[in-house]
């Protein structure tokens, strides 16, 4: 057992109405294994209240800092870490300039140990202690990424590329090296293989993975929805709706789907656990479809931001009322930093040419990178909240880091004027330590 004393940033249970974070000035949180042997929080509160039920235990004192729940990032590509800001005229320029020559590296797996290594420093660096991430179409880079997720004791899920189509031909999946595989074939059978290496061993999760609808064919998808049904606490990761010329192109290639996204519920591919970047352009029955099949959309704001895609409809979203969270969206996006995702989130909701603009709540933009995030994803009360039980997964953040920092969070008179200036000042200054659950 071991004690943290520093302010307290954590969330209350989740219930209808609006989110409500919970702020204590001189907090206790107390930490240690629960009957699997794993780091948990056993109590959250005041010094005051809390000290007293733990005589003799050790205090580690965080004067003047925040210990918050670590941020979970819901769609991250650990292939682009070298892509980020790489000057393109859009979208397809800079798949085939910076995106598919740097994925075909990652057929090498020294190449790919030490992209993994930098990328997960990078994540807890920044804070996030949860990452769904895209890897390459090369088992290779799973196998790699899992390693040292594991060797770090990070709550991470990834899962193979699945792309047999429209994309260059040493980035497709490939054949079995006899020859008498398709790579189709190949492909779910690796998935299949991986999912029984890596899911649920420890903090790992397997997602099944196609790029996105077009780079795959109708008997990859149907194969990814019978592993999906198969498999049913696996995650599934894949893009959707984020630019009109890519809904024009999957309405051309799937044309007996409702929708774009109905193309995925159409193999299966819509359930809970199933994770949607993007879902910039839908309509209401697109909305209703996400909600009715327990879909979750990752919100990538800086990436749409960049690339100039839309802005996610947040108004329309409550009101069908589907599950969502934050994403950093890396390559496409351009920051590691929570902060910087949860200020992109503020602009994109703010917008109001294209959809209803409206002013995200500080609190609710922290909720999104964190309970809200771990909720859509399926890991309530796992991770992205500090309540007893929780996953000791957390971030000490000094709200002092620089100068504007320091001189701006002294004049917040409530907890939201506090927040919003992390949110809007912030970045990995503002991290001071990044502490993950480890197994005892
Ligand atoms: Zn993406």
């Amino acid at each position: 057992m071991k004690a943290y004393r520093a302010s307290l940033l954590w969330f209350a249970p989740h219930s209808e109405g609006p989110v409500r974070a919970l702020f204590e000035e001189d907090g206790l949180l107390v930490v240690g294994p629960n009957a699997a042997g794993n780091q948990v929080v056993q109590a959250i509160g005041s010094y005051r209240d809390v000290v007293g039920r733990y005589p003799g235990m050790a205090v580690e004192h965080f004067p003047g800092r925040i210990i918050a729940p670590g941020f979970v990032d819901m769609h991250i590509h650990y292939p682009q870490t070298n892509v980020i800001g790489s000057p393109a005229e859009g979208l397809l320029p800079w798949l085939e300039n910076y995106t598919f020559p740097e994925e075909k590296r990652f057929a090498a797996p020294d190449y790919s140990a030490q992209a993994a290594t930098f990328f997960i420093a990078e994540l807890l660096r920044n804070g996030v202690t949860t990452a769904l991430t895209f890897a390459t179409s090369h088992a290779e880079s799973v196998n790699a990424l899992f390693a040292e997720a594991q060797a770090q004791h990070m709550r991470l899920i990834t899962g193979l590329c699945l792309m047999d189509r429209n994309a260059p031909a040493d980035l497709l999946n490939r054949a079995s090296n006899d020859g008498l595989v398709n790579a189709t074939e190949q492909s779910l059978r690796d998935t299949e293989a991986l999912i029984q290496r890596w899911h649920g061993k420890g903090r790992l999760g397997y997602a099944i993975t196609p790029r996105f609808a077009p780079t795959c064919t109708d008997a990859q998808l149907r194969g990814a929805g019978d592993l999906a049904k198969q498999y049913p606490d696996v995650w599934i990761q894949s893009h959707v709706a984020e630019n009109k010329d890519e809904i024009t192109w999957a309405r051309e290639l799937f044309p007996q789907s409702r929708s774009y996204l109905a193309t995925y519920d159409d193999f299966g591919l819509m359930r809970q656990r199933a994770v949607y970047a993007h879902c910039i352009h839908f309509d209401d029955a697109d909305r209703a479809l996400m909600r009715d099949t327990g879909t979750a959309a990752a919100i990538s704001p800086t990436s749409n931001l960049f690339l100039g895609s839309g802005f996610f409809d947040y108004a329309s979203a409550d009101r069908v009322g589907f599950q969502y969270g934050l994403a950093s969206d890396v390559g496409g996006g351009t920051s590691f930093s929570p902060f910087r995702t949860m200020l992109g989130a503020y602009c994109v909701g703010r917008e109001g040419k294209t959809k209803q603009g409206l002013s995200l709540q500080p609190q609710h933009l922290w909720w999104q990178h964190t309970a809200g995030a771990a909720r859509a994803l399926g890991l309530e009360g796992v991770v992205g909240n500090l309540l007893p039980g929780c996953e000791a997964d957390f971030v000490v953040l000094n709200p002092k880091a620089t100068p504007l920092l320091a001189r701006k969070t002294a004049l917040a008179t409530n907890l939201d004027e506090l927040l919003f200036s992390m949110i809007v000042l912030g970045d990995d200054r503002l991290v001071e330590r990044t502490v993950v659950s480890q197994a005892i």
